[in-house]
This record gives structure tokens, sequence and C-alpha cells, in this order.
């Protein structure tokens, strides 16, 4: 997992307001899933930074739209090496909490999603085990609405067996996924699946950058 690990990731804030994204253009990957679904977790195995893994413990942080800045990350086909955001946004489905509250995260990761042009791929986390829910159903057909590419990581597959590993990622593509630019099943806590993850956005996040260059 060479690639994933040399990676060089910085905290760069949070944002409770659209007025405070970054300016500098540069390609985004936003992560997100209901809460618990390890999406700190995941953010943690993919840049295996101590920094990451204290900012997204932080339960004030979990409301908020997170950017981290990865340094020289490599662009497929050997292209040299460039920067990226990963952006952790709110968790939904808080199931307990009152409605107001809900919306104002909704309202947040929405206004993020629906209206910035550097995001370049959402990464849905579901749990591998589980049939999804209402709200990932949800979600799958309003970035389909918004025209946003999205992948599924399937998470906590160190849970499963290897048959039923396949046999549900099978299930996700034909039903979920099936507008998803891949499945890929991962376990945060095994790190499984972190580097095919790792391809998946470094490859979205560049490809504009690579045919452009190819272009000239
Ligand atoms: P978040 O709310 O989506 O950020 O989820 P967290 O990263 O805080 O993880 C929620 C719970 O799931 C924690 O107890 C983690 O230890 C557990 N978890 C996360 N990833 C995995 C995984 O790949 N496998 C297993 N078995 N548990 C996991």
């Amino acid at each position: 997992m060479a690639s994933v690990n040399h990676l060089r990731v910085s905290y760069s804030g949070s944002a409770s307001s659209p007025g405070q994204f970054p300016r500098d253009g540069l390609p985004e990957v936003a992560f997100l899933g209901r809460s618990n679904v390890g999406k700190s977790s995941l953010l943690n195995a993919l840049v295996g930074a101590r920094g990451l893994a204290r900012v997204s413990g932080d339960p004030g942080r979990t409301r908020l739209v997170n950017f981290f800045r990865v340094s020289g990350a490599e662009r497929p086909g050997g292209a040299g090496r460039a920067d990226l955001y990963l952006v952790d946004l709110p968790g939904y489905g808080y199931a307990k909490a009152p409605r107001e509250v809900r919306d104002r995260f909704e309202s947040l990761a929405t206004s993020y999603l629906a209206g910035r042009p550097p995001l370049r791929l959402c990464v849905l986390i579901v749990d591998a085990r589980h049939e999804p829910s209402e709200g990932d159903e949800a979600l799958t057909a309003w970035l389909d609405h918004h025209r946003l590419a999205y992948v599924v990581a399937a998470n906590k597959t160190d849970k499963l067996g290897r048959g039923e590993v396949a046999r549900r990622a099978q299930s996700l593509v034909r039903g979920l996924a099936r507008t998803a630019r891949a499945v890929v099943p991962v376990s945060a806590e095994r790190r499984t699946g972190i580097e095919d993850l790792w391809n998946v956005v470094r490859g979205a996040a560049f490809a504009t950058l690579a045919a452009r260059e190819q272009g000239q």
C-alpha cells in the first residue's frame, strides 16, 4: 500500500457555512454516509494521519464540513504529483436528533454538494452487512438528480465471509449503487480495499487535469 502510506495530509479547516469553503479550486472528493458507518475510520485508514484522527474524533466537528489537504498525491499514469482535498461531510440519519438539527446538517451538506465546482467525486459509505437505508436511497437519487458522480464504499467487510462480501457487492451494484461508478468493498478496521479506494479517489480527482493536458 505504498501509495497510500506515503500521503502527506493536513487539516485545512472546518466550514459551518458555504462562505468558509476553500477558494483555491483544488479538486475535491467528498465522503458521506450514515453516522456510525465508519466514515472517520475510513478517512483515517486512507490517509493514516494522526491529525485527521484527532479532528474527526471531535464531536463538535461532526456537524461541520471538514477539509483535509492531501499534498503530492500521485496522479494516475505516472503524470507527476498534485494536491487535492478530501472532504468530510456531516453524517446523516441521526434518528434521535430533533428535526431542526437534522435539517441544519442536511442544508450544509446539500449546499456543499449542489454548488461545488471543484467536487469530482462523492464516496458514499455504507455498512456492507446491512440493507441500504431509506436515507441512502434518497441520497443516491439526489446525487443522480444533481448529476454528481459517486462510488459506494461497502465498509466493515471484515464482519463477512469472502463469498458473502462478493454477494453483498453484487446486490449493491444491482440496487442502491446501480448508478454508481463502482462499488469498492473495504474494511477500515483491517485496512483492506483501501488502496483500491484510493486509486478510485485519485483517478477521479485528477481525471479532468489529465484529459486537459493530453489535449494540449
Ligand atoms: P462515523 O460515525 O461514520 O465516523 O463512524 P466511526 O469511524 O466513528 O466508526 C463507528 C464504529 O464502527 C466504531 O465503533 C468503529 O470502530 C467501527 N468501525 C469502523 N470501521 C469498521 C470496520 O471496517 N470494521 C468494523 N468491524 N468496525 C468498524
